[in-house]
């Protein structure tokens, strides 16, 4: 059985712990390999090394700094394959959605790359007489990124090169579900000529999680996941001193207004909901249609899913995969019967879907569900699957109100041809990613991700502007060069502008 350890000082580790977890093949529902669960003292020893090597690092320049970047894009360029194929073997997800993954990773790298741009400080000449003002940011020390297992090379990319550029130390707990990737994503930033110990990995659990929150010298504390993690995570951090970014769980809406179109809105609602087997943060997980709509909307888009080819990840024809684990599927399985039980329609059913040559794997088909109301389970709870729940409504008013009563606020999209509903839709909703006929509106690495409410704990989104800032902090400076001329005394009253 292949063992999958740590990274830590520059080299692959076991580390000094015998507890391990095993990691499946969701295609197959076999165990393929074990990850170690990291002991207390492997925790001391990943954030002993990241803290020798952040003396060091914090003072490379922006160009060495730079340069590191610049190779390690090249070098995750490279092997995007590679990683894409760990990815799917251990996630489910097939390999072109594994391959967008990367790319969308490698974009932060670039992003990063532009460090001594992305640090430019401010500078007020002669303020006061003789005296010139001047802000820069500087590095924090030993920061932490938790990560979840549906983006398992994403969303630490989200976190790493920023922090890194920024001239932290990084140590990543991925998810113990898809733990190969982090591994290979560390060996490439060695062969990228980053000093041992910036980088690390540590495998592990919620033990794993509380050692590093815990820790004296952990500065902050990157975490995406659930959203009662996500809470948890934020309080326990923040009350041991840490800067804390928490992002949570989602349930995302979309609106279907009758002047959509209505195949092109089936065709993306079927993507962004079937899409990586619904897990994704921004999947949309209820279609919201307003008015005659939802019949000719939701015939559409029950043909289209029972069109989808679902199958193991690394056949090319898949669309799409399995889900994470067997306990995940008799969730989802179980919340599609609950729907039913509560009143719903179930339209187009997943639940018995057998994959041939797969029977053992995680497998749930493509489900629609008609007439949802807000109080089913199935409405409330974050699936994390290929079910797409249909609420009808009335008008845009009542489409609207229900997003913004949803303790959740991840994405959201609006399908219209209407400028103006457009428009008031975005600056209504209570959410902190917005798609205008676009179903999954991850913004681009040089603007920000987050969303608001249940969905974000902590005030800084994660990469782009906000990610430079969460992983540094200002210091502001006033210089006088004195003269020795008597009107620039000291004085003891407080210091006004001359
Ligand atoms: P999860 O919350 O179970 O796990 C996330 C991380 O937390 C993992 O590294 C895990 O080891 C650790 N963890 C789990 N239980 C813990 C505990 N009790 N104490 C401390 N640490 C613990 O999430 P998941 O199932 O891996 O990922 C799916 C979830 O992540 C979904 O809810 C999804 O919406 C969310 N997600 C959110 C975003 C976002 O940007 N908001 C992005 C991706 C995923």
């Amino acid at each position: 059985m292949r063992t999958i350890g740590h990274w830590i000082d520059g080299a692959a580790t076991a580390g000094n712990s015998t507890r391990t977890q095993a990691v499946y093949n969701p295609a197959t529902g076999e165990v393929q390999a074990e990850v170690v669960l990291a002991s207390p003292s492997d925790v001391d020893d990943v954030v002993a090394s990241a803290a020798r090597a952040f003396t060091e690092w914090s003072e490379a320049s922006l160009s060495v700094r730079s340069k590191a970047l610049f190779a390690f894009r090249e070098l995750v360029n490279r092997r995007a394959g590679d990683l894409a194929t760990l990815i799917t073997d251990e996630h489910g997800k097939i390999l072109s959605d594994a391959t967008g993954e990367v790319q969308r990773g490698l974009e932060v790298v670039e992003f990063a790359c532009g460090i001594p741009q992305l640090l430019k400080g401010e500078y007020s000449d002669q303020v006061s007489g003789g005296v010139d003002l001047f802000s820069y940011r500087q590095p924090l020390g030993v920061v932490v990124g938790i990560t979840p297992f549906n983006f398992p090379a994403m969303v630490p990319m989200w976190m790493f090169p920023i922090a890194i550029a920024c001239g932290n130390a990084f140590v990543l707990k991925p998810s113990e579900r898809d733990p190969s990737a982090s591994i290979l994503m560390a060996e490439l930033w060695q062969e990228a000529g980053l000093p041992d110990g910036v980088f690390s990995v540590i495998q592990g659990d919620a033990d794993t999680v509380n050692a590093l929150l815990d820790h004296p010298d952990v500065q902050a504390v990157s975490f995406v996941g659930s959203t009662p993690i996500a809470r948890q995570i934020h309080a326990r951090a923040t009350a041991n001193g840490k800067r804390v970014q928490a992002l949570g769980g989602a349930k995302n809406h979309s609106i279907i207004l009758p002047d959509a179109d209505v195949d092109f809105a089936a065709k993306h609602l079927v993507a962004a909901a079937f899409g990586s087997a619904g897990e994704r943060c921004m999947a949309i997980s209820a279609a919201v249609t307003v008015g005659g709509v939802a019949d000719p909307l939701l015939e559409r888009v029950a043909e289209l899913a029972r069109e989808i080819k679902v199958g193991p990840g690394r056949d090319a024809t898949s669309e799409m995969g399995p889900v994470i684990t067997a306990a995940s599927k008799d969730r989802i399985v179980g919340l599609i019967g609950s729907s039913a039980a509560q009143g719903a329609v179930i339209t187009v059913d997943g639940r018995d879907l057998s994959v041939t040559g797969h029977e053992r794997g995680f497998f749930v088909g493509p489900t629609l569900i008609d007439r949802v109301s807000t109080d089913m389970d199935v409405y409330r709870e974050e699936i994390f699957g290929p079910v797409l729940s249909t609420v009808r409504t009335d008008s845009v008013d009542e489409a609207i109100s229900l997003i913004n009563a949803n303790p959740y606020g991840n994405g959201t999209a609006i399908f219209t041809s209407s400028g103006e509903a457009a428009r008031r839709f975005h600056r209504e909703v209570r959410v902190g990613m917005i798609g205008i006929n676009v179903p999954i509106p991850v913004p681009m690495a040089y603007y920000s991700f987050g969303g608001w409410k249940d969905s974000l704990f902590g005030d800084r989104h994660i990469h782009g502007p906000e990610g430079v800032s969460f992983y540094t902090r200002a210091k502001v400076v006033t210089a006088r060069w004195p003269e020795h001329r008597e009107e620039h005394g000291a004085s003891f009253s407080f210091p006004t502008a001359r």
